[in-house]
């Protein structure tokens, strides 16, 4: 058994974590296809309209992007849920404001570490 003093339901945090993995994999297999389609259309499309496509096919590259930095750090804090080192600042070895993890769940630092560290 774990040795956690903090109360935190690590379950309610691990199934929304895992409900956030699925949507994020739902998102990225239908955008998959907006990824796709300025190959497609090179030959029919204008060169404005293209540019167009280009710009829009950056955007959901950025989008697709962020959504593996978001999903990676989920991997990584359920992983962490399951080693039982979840809660505790990955710096100061504190534990990590509930209501911070509340808002965040994939937070890895303390409110001071954080505040410190100039990321939040
Ligand atoms: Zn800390």
């Amino acid at each position: 058994m774990s040795d956690q003093k903090i109360t935190i339901n690590l379950e309610k945090f691990a199934s929304e974590l895992e409900k956030r993995k699925t949507e994020i994999s739902d998102i990225r297999a239908s955008s998959q296809q907006s990824r796709d389609v300025v190959e497609l259309d090179q030959s029919k499309v204008g060169r404005l309209s293209r540019m167009d496509a280009l710009q829009s096919q950056a955007m959901s590259l950025e989008s697709e992007r962020r959504r593996q930095v978001e999903l990676s750090k989920i991997e990584t804090t359920l992983t962490r849920l399951q080693n039982g080192n979840y809660g505790y600042c990955l710096r100061c070895d504190e534990e990590i404001q509930l209501k911070r993890l509340e808002l965040d769940p994939t937070v890895t630092l303390c409110i001071d570490c954080a505040t410190k560290n100039g990321n939040d």
